[in-house]
């Protein structure tokens, strides 16, 4: 699917403006270039003794089914500190960069508002055994619920992306 980003050029508004290698906008007319590079995100799987946390998506793309804490990384930041603050807001939950542990890495495709992102996405996990549900302050306009979800009661078809389905089966394996 290719992102409907520019069908003219932004520089010169010629129509003939190409997409390449699934990533680079050319304008043969002025040289216009502009990659469309791959964006970095972050989720996490936080491990308590009540289960492990998923969200339930407030919006789409997956609006309803489940999803990992974590977002794209912001202009500036590095993974972690990107992944501590996307807990904060989401969850209103405040753990140290540190502490969060890398085990996966996946390519995504996330659709959003007529521009296809290609992600890169980091997958860590984090041992909270004590987090419960009073713990935690959702925000309502990205997750509509939350969940602890026991391993062996956990359906994987319900998660809502390819790249979080394939970290979470590997996590439930290997950790
Ligand atoms: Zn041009």
């Amino acid at each position: 699917m290719e992102p409907l980003m520019f069908r003219y050029c932004p520089a010169c508004a010629s129509e003939k403006i190409s997409f390449e290698q699934n990533k680079v906008f050319r304008c043969p007319g002025c040289g216009f270039t502009y990659y469309h590079n791959t964006a970095a995100a972050t989720a996490c799987i936080v491990r308590s003794n009540a289960g492990l946390l998923f969200l339930v998506r407030n919006k789409e793309p997956g609006k309803g089914k489940l999803d990992l804490p974590g977002g794209f990384v912001d202009p500036g930041e590095g993974a972690m500190d990107g992944l501590r603050r996307e807990f904060t807001e989401e969850l209103g939950l405040n753990f140290k960069p540190e502490d969060f542990k890398l085990f996966a890495s996946f390519p995504n495709i996330y659709p959003y508002k007529n521009i296809t992102y290609n992600t890169c996405d980091l997958f860590f996990y984090i041992d909270a055994p004590d987090l419960t549900e009073k713990d935690l302050q959702p925000e309502e306009a990205e997750v509509s619920a939350v969940l602890f979800i026991k391993k062996e009661q956990l359906d994987i078809e319900r998660i809502a992306f390819e790249s979080v389905k394939k970290a979470v089966g590997l996590f439930l394996k290997i950790v």
